[in-house]
């Protein structure tokens, strides 16, 4: 077990049941807003790095859980792994949800790479920088990456895939947010689905900075097919707390009977417990392959009867 991570909730996504087919953190960009630090090992190499009848197993174990996406992504950039075609087609025959690919765009150079990626439902692509000097600024590549390569790959891959692609621009201040103008333009020529503008929000791997929240509308004027990836509502509505805290003061229930007893979606009873749960106010426990939610062990409300 351990190549599938989440449910996690997703700005883009929803409810996004994670598979990180690389070992950390593998990647052939440096990116100065990547959360997930330093990379490691920086590499334009594909390889294998987890052993795919494994990923595939724990998909199947897992596919009963509710999501709303099945994505890769992970621990770098997953289209570095030679097996990221096989297990997508794999994956798609074995869960009902969508399957997504987040991926730099890098290696959708490569028809090889595009070929493998079109096997998902959903594709989203970055792309930060449109000339080679913000490329490097911004996406500190291995050498041997191009931005207009980059660019013409996203292109290829757009005339070859009828799923959805939602292309993300990520501004950083003083970094690419000088050429906002160039980049609208080669994200229009690419025709993605959507295209969704996004600034720092999670802790950076240098100290850069976001764009103001007024700067970031006045990018609309300038991308002005674009959204802005909303920032995620950490709240639960009151009245649903309020009946969820209640039913889980009479005793531990499975997600199942929490969205039967509330009225919610599968999706909803996840999001709404793991928020709760963040809060300090439930706890969870895996029990002879069942998860159970039950109030905090600190939680006031908490009756013997848990
Ligand atoms: S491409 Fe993604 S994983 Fe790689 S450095 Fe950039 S943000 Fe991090």
């Amino acid at each position: 077990m351990g190549y599938l991570f989440g449910p996690v909730l997703s700005r883009r996504l929803g409810l996004s049941m994670g598979v990180d087919l690389l070992k950390y953190k593998t990647c052939n960009l440096d990116c100065v807003y990547c959360e997930l630090g330093r990379t490691v090992c920086l590499t334009v190499c594909r390889d294998r790095f987890v052993p795919r009848e494994k990923v595939i197993k724990e998909i199947e174990q897992r596919r009963d859980e509710p999501f709303d996406y099945l994505t890769f992504a992970g621990s770098g950039e997953p289209t570095l792994s030679l097996d990221l075609g096989d297990v997508v087609c794999r994956a798609k025959k074995i869960v009902n949800s969508p399957v997504a690919v987040i991926t730099n765009s890098t290696l959708l150079s490569s028809s090889a790479v595009r070929k493998e990626v079109a096997a998902a439902d959903v594709v989203l692509p970055s792309l930060d920088a449109a000339s080679q000097e913000s490329f490097s600024a911004i996406n500190r590549p291995a050498e041997g990456l191009f931005a207009d390569k980059m660019i013409q790959g996203l292109k290829d891959f757009r005339r070859e895939f009828s799923g959805e692609i939602w292309l993300e621009v990520m501004l950083v201040r003083g970094i690419n947010d000088h050429e906002a103008e160039r980049i609208a333009r080669a994200a229009e020529a690419i025709e993605p689905d959507r295209i969704q503008l996004n600034t720092v929000v999670r802790t950076p791997a240098e100290p850069v900075e976001p764009l103001s929240r007024e700067e970031m509308h006045r990018m609309l004027e300038i991308f002005p097919r674009a959204e802005l990836i909303p920032d995620w509502d950490w709240s639960v509505p009151e009245r649903i707390k309020d009946r969820l805290l209640e039913l889980l003061s009479q005793k531990e229930h499975t997600l199942d009977e929490i969205g039967l007893n509330l009225d919610l979606g599968a999706s909803d009873a996840i999001k709404y417990c793991k928020i709760l749960e963040k809060e300090g106010m439930i706890s969870r426990r895996l029990f002879r392959g069942n998860l159970y939610f039950h109030l905090a062990a600190n939680n006031p409300l908490r009756s013997t009867k848990i």
